[in-house]
């Protein structure tokens, strides 16, 4: 017989942390704590193998599964000394999915199972407490209903709430049992209404139906989407465990409560717990929003409300429990904690998830308090997540109009248009940044969560669902609104001093202070902390690869240096002639018909490119710059507009008619594939030695007046041939000669190639003789691999995502098979025939960090992305190096 399930608690442990493949995150935890001596209420978790076979056997739990869970439930009797379905001690038991990676929640869990009317009776007498007996009974039939009778809980909801107005009840725990009676009663008769069947009485039935419900949640559209949008992979995703727990409860009167709790602050990584927690309630009160909960720490103003001044014996007691299992598990903890009557017990605990600025403070921390290596700390922070510390803030010296202000749950600035559901958020994003505006969210929120890009919730604490998928997902996001009214029907909301902001309004939020504010507002440059410096500094000290930036403004050249670049590794000259002043000329130059008319534009255009150039050869340094020259698809510049055809025709000294067709004669089917690149140089060798001329000047004058010595590359792009190479090469070398003895000053030059197309690739052994360095264009050349052209594949990348044809889409991450071994033969060729040959990359893969993995594996010199991207690329090549170590020496 296969083992199905194994048990946790004082009594019986048979798992411990490292067995998540088998019990899943949750089941595997649960079993380290009660090796921990921790208090866990004794239960049973029923493997992740399970979730296939269910699946495999029609979705039908097996005869073998039956047999063992009815044993498991024999023990769990034993060990707690409770009878299920006794009706003078019974056994109430949850039914927790947990898969191997944690999806908060994402799946479901039933609460106070076993229990029908007669126990609920009985459990009212034994108690002595009716209040906590009905409302067991009216939480089960509400979860058991939505969650295995798939009834839409808002319907419950709506009932519930009605008796709530009708009876005057401001707070959940003030229900008198008669009145949960009569909830109860309209419950079961909705179930009927909903079923044509009575609610289940049979308890082993109950229990059967509920462990079959996980089991299904696990394939439930909302699970599988949120495992897609967290790139959840396939050989990582076992199923989900399900774990049967004896109950304990934290709604069974004032010295009873229900919590959780961080051992750091998950918004800033402060070493200081948080958490939240509510008296006289139970399971997911505190994350559902339903109820504002109460902080565990007391505040400055102590106002008698925290767990500290309620509670202190518990609240020691779990600060304890909090500092043990982090330093156990040597990672910041998010805990679940119940008290019953006075006694703590811990329901979960897990690597708790965190915002990029947290994670960064925290990994540094951890590293000073000596519970991590730098190389460890580095390996826990994912480079993508630190896009959010590379983001705006507010500038509030604008004096911007705060109109409401909430917890700040998740940080970062973002503006947008207001919508209040998941499905306007989706609708409206394809055209505009849409900021999703709840009473508080639900797992069926999270794709409208993911369009926008900013979440507000009026209610909900800290950790309620919005909170805690807005930090994962990188979205602002502010909670707990004081006075905030949503009318998600009627779309608008209105703030406590009366203003009302209706859907498509602009509105701009703080995650980071938890301000809104009406209408677009000034936002500024990120800081770095300096724990972000330090990890940063870590990074440079182990890394490999050297980063550098594609940047062909003093701005962007600015602030990439600012984030760490050592150089610009792609200046597109052509990307400098998109300027108003500039683009007219590059026009003439194109279309005039002539050699004579085209010097006439080239001249008027290269003291403009002279001063672009001497502008950033000054900021630069003496850091590499690496100049590509002039690589237009040339419909980016032809004109289109009428009236420019007109004053080209002037310009040029030719009848409109002769533009027109010139535009006609240059039109091409398919520019990208066009004449561009090298093939212009060949065409009008005169650009690409204005271009040349251009750059030494501006080098020239930036040396004689500033005593720079610059460090230039000089870079031929689109390059299929080596005899292409030759004659520009030999063109460029020639004016490079004339210059030198015209200014009597010896320059650094490299000249290279961009290795962009697979032919170049392939006869790179030809190429290499020629040149000092390679730089992949991985752009051109995953479209020229794979045929597909870059700006169309919008059309199909999703069917292909679906159809698992692609397994990402690899513009985004290289496709390593065919483009990488291109780069990868490029490179051992390149090398026999040259052995001083440098390489980089300069294509949009330079940025993502699975490609830097594989750039760094190939043995690269450099990657250049854009400046936003550098610290991630520092920090992702630093990983990439530790990776790599760590499996050299095993
Ligand atoms: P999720 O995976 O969504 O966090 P859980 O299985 O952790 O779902 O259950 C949600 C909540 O239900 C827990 O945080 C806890 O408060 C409550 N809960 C679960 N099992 C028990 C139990 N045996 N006794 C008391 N409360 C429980
Ligand atoms: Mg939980
Ligand atoms: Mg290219």
């Amino acid at each position: 017989m296969n083992k199905l399930i194994y048990h946790f608690g004082p009594w019986n442990n048979e798992g411990n942390a490292t067995m998540k493949d088998i019990l899943g995150g949750k089941g595997a935890n649960l079993a380290e704590m009660s090796n921990l001596g921790l208090p866990i209420p004794p239960g049973f978790t029923i493997a992740t193998t399970m979730c296939a076979h269910y699946y495999s056997n029609g979705s039908k739990l097996t005869a073998d599964f039956e047999k063992q869970l009815l044993a498991a439930i024999k023990e769990l009797e034993q060990n707690t000394g409770k009878i299920f379905g006794s009706v003078t001690n019974p056994l109430l038991v949850s039914v927790r999915s947990g898969a191997k990676i944690s999806m908060p929640g994402m799946m479901d869990t039933i609460l106070n199972l076993g229990i029908n009317d007669e126990i609920a009776d009985a459990l009212a007498k034994i108690t002595n407490n009716p209040r906590f007996a009905y409302d067991n009974y009216r939480r089960f039939i509400e979860i058991y209903g939505s969650v295995v009778l798939e009834i839409p809980s808002y319907v419950f909801e709506g009932i519930y709430d009605n008796y709530k107005i009708n009876h005057n009840i401001s707070n959940d725990s003030e229900t008198s049992p008669e009145i949960l009676k009569l909830i109860i009663n309209d419950y079961k008769k909705l179930v009927h209404k909903f079923t044509g069947q009575e609610l289940e009485t049979d308890l082993n039935q109950q229990l059967k139906k509920a462990i079959e419900a996980v089991l299904k949640s696990w394939m439930s559209s909302r699970a599988i989407h949120y495992r897609k949008i967290n790139n959840i992979n396939k050989q990582d995703v076992l199923g989900t465990a399900v774990n049967v727990q004896s109950m304990v409860f934290g709604n069974k009167g004032n010295n009873s409560a229900t919590g959780v709790i961080f051992t750091r602050s998950p918004a800033n990584g402060e070493k200081k717990i948080f958490g939240e927690f509510l008296v006289n309630a139970q399971g997911e009160d505190v994350v559902s929003g339903i109820r504002t909960p109460n902080p565990i720490l007391a505040n400055d103003k102590k106002d008698g409300t925290s767990m500290q001044e309620l509670m202190p014996k518990n609240y020691e007691e779990l600060l304890l429990i909090c500092a043990k299992l982090e330093g156990h598990y040597g990672d910041m903890q998010d805990i679940e904690f119940t008290i019953e009557e006075g006694s703590l017990y811990i329901l979960q605990t897990r690597n708790a998830k965190r915002s990029a600025m947290a994670a960064v403070k925290i990994a540094v921390d951890m590293v000073n308090e000596g519970i991590l290596t730098k190389e460890e700390a580095l390996l826990r922070i994912d480079p993508e997540s630190l896009n959010q510390l590379l983001h705006t803030g507010i500038d509030y010296s604008t004096k911007p109009e705060i109109i409401a202000s909430g917890l700040a749950a998740s940080p970062g600035a973002a503006t947008g248009i207001v919508v209040f559901s998941p499905y306007d958020a989706e609708e409206l994003s394809h055209h505009h940044k849409v900021i999703l505006v709840r009473n508080d969210t639900s797992p069926e929120d999270i794709k409208g969560m993911h369009v926008a890009k900013g979440i507000i919730t009026a209610r909900g604490g800290m950790t309620s669902h919005a909170a805690v998928v807005a930090r994962g997902m990188g979205r602002p996001c502010v909670c707990g609104v004081k006075g905030l009214t949503v009318n998600e029907k009627d779309k608008y909301f209105t703030t406590s001093d009366g203003q009302k902001i209706k859907q498509g309004d602009i509105i701009t939020l703080d995650g980071s202070t938890g301000k809104i504010i009406v209408g677009m507002v000034k936002l500024i440059e990120p800081q770095f902390s300096p724990e972000f410096e330090t990890i940063l500094q870590w990074a440079d000290s182990i890394k490999r690869l050297q980063i550098r930036a594609n940047a062909e403004t003093a701005i962007d050249a600015k602030m990439a240096i600012k984030f760490g670049a050592v150089g610009i590794g792609l200046c597109r000259t052509e990307h400098m002639f998109f300027d108003a002043n500039k683009i007219p000329l590059v026009r003439e130059m194109i279309i005039a018909q002539d050699y004579e008319h085209r010097m006439k534009a080239i001249d008027k255009l290269k003291p403009l490119q002279t001063a672009d150039f001497k502008e950033l050869f000054s900021i630069l340094g003496t850091m590499p710059f690496n100049i590509r020259l002039l690589d237009p698809p040339l419909h980016e510049f032809l004109p289109t507009l009428e009236q420019d055809k007109e004053n080209l025709a002037k310009i040029l000294e030719v009848p409109k008619s002769v533009i027109d067709h010139r535009l006609h004669v240059l039109h091409e089917t398919n520019p990208m594939l066009g004449h561009r690149g090298c093939r212009l140089g060949i065409s009008y060798p005169e650009i690409y030695n204005m271009q040349v001329e251009a750059i030494l000047q501006a080098m020239w004058e930036v040396y004689s007046k500033q005593a720079i010595r610059s460090n230039l590359e000089l870079m031929i792009p689109l390059i299929s041939d080596f005899r292409e190479l030759e004659i520009i090469k030999n063109m460029i070398i020639k004016t490079i000669n004339e210059l030198e003895e015209k200014y009597s000053h010896k320059f650094n030059i490299k000249i290279g190639t961009m290795i962009e197309l697979p032919r170049a690739a392939i006869t790179a052994d030809k190429i290499a003789p020629l040149v000092d360095y390679f730089s992949f264009g991985t752009n051109d050349l995953t479209q020229t691999t794979f045929g597909i052209s870059r700006d169309d594949t919008g059309s199909f990348l999703g069917d292909y995502m679906e159809q698992k044809i692609f397994t990402h889409d690899p513009f985004v991450s290289i496709d390593q098979e065919a483009v990488g071994f291109l780069v990868n033969t490029a490179i051992k060729k390149g090398k026999a025939a040259n052995d001083a040959l440098t390489f980089g990359v300069c294509g949009e893969h330079a940025g993502d960090p699975e490609s830097i993995d594989f750039f760094h594996n190939a043995g690269l010199d450099y990657v250049s992305c854009s400046p936003f991207r550098v610290p991630i690329a520092r920090v992702a090549a630093a990983r990439s190096k530790i990776r790599s170590s760590l499996y050299s020496r095993s």
